[in-house]
């Protein structure tokens, strides 16, 4: 099969499995100019999905500045429409001010930051979803993550579809079922520019060390990483057993946002004051 019917295939598959939408549906992709998310958005453009895309900038220097050039000549090229937030006007903190408050924790409060930035934007311009471009294998270590952790509330999370709830929209992964190689080869047959710079404020080494176990696990058991994700996938339902914990959410004291806080998480992060 060639590449492109390939990924297009395992995504409709998963687009079925979890009922992640439909056609009818406004749906938002996370672009951000590297492999995944291109071939997320120009896929389900290809599958006539209603689709936009918006590009967080971060402030990074010598990083987004390119990953945006890259977006938008990408979204141009195949006629998507895209929108620019920026973390500075929205949120008042770019990556670097995010580092130098959280050295040792970067990717994860920028992670906050960036759902919330992304969460408000599609409630905002009534999307009906939000798509990220996660690949089988950043699905597995997150699940592995958790797994190592038995934290059911966090398991529940290792799905590729979470649906909307109270003032969070609906969130999906269609590239659950694609190999991160076979993206790469699918974004490769695009002919365009990709963004392969790495960010240099990245603190994923307990994600790559967590890779690197099954990737040494697939010495042994070919398929290991596909057959762990997808064995969890068969069977998740029996996570709906496990109450979710008793967490009431109310307005944040400082930015009005739900949390379970008295202060949200990216209101303590841009205080400096987040602790884990
Ligand atoms: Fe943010 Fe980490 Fe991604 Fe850099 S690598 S943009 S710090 S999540
Ligand atoms: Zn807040």
């Amino acid at each position: 099969m060639k590449i492109q019917n390939l990924i297009h295939h395992k995504i409709s598959n998963a687009i079925k499995k979890f009922q992640m939408f439909s056609r009818q549906e406004k749906i938002l992709v996370a672009l951000s100019g590297g492999k995944d998310s291109i071939s997320l958005a120009h896929s389900l453009k290809n599958l006539n999905y209603k689709i936009e895309c918006v590009f967080i900038d971060l402030g990074i220097p010598g990083i987004s500045a390119k990953s945006l050039k890259i977006s938008q000549d990408f979204t141009k090229i195949f006629q998507i429409p895209l929108t620019i937030v920026s973390s500075k006007s929205i949120e008042a903190i770019t990556m670097p001010e995010i580092a130098e408050k959280y050295p040792e924790r970067s990717c994860a409060a920028c992670g906050s930051i960036k759902r919330k930035i992304l969460n408000d934007f599609a409630l905002k311009n009534s999307f009906d979803v939000l798509t990220t471009g996660h690949h089988l294998e950043d699905e597995a270590v997150g699940l592995f993550a958790n797994n190592l952790r038995w934290d059911f509330s966090y398991l529940k999370k290792s799905v590729p579809l979470l649906k909307e709830k109270e003032a969070f929209i609906k969130r999906a992964k269609p590239l659950c079922f694609c190999h991160e190689e076979e993206i790469r080869e699918y974004s490769q047959s695009l002919n365009i520019e990709i963004m392969g710079d790495t960010c240099p404020y990245s603190d994923e080494g307990t994600r790559k060390k967590y890779r690197a176990v099954l990737d040494c696990i697939e010495k042994f058991f070919p398929r290991f990483t596909e057959e762990y994700y997808k064995n969890f996938l068969n069977h998740y339902e029996f996570l709906n057993q496990f109450e979710e914990k008793n967490l009431k959410l109310n307005p944040c004291e400082e930015c009005g946002d739900l949390t379970v806080s008295k202060v949200c998480r990216v209101c303590l992060i841009k205080k400096g004051l987040w602790k884990r």
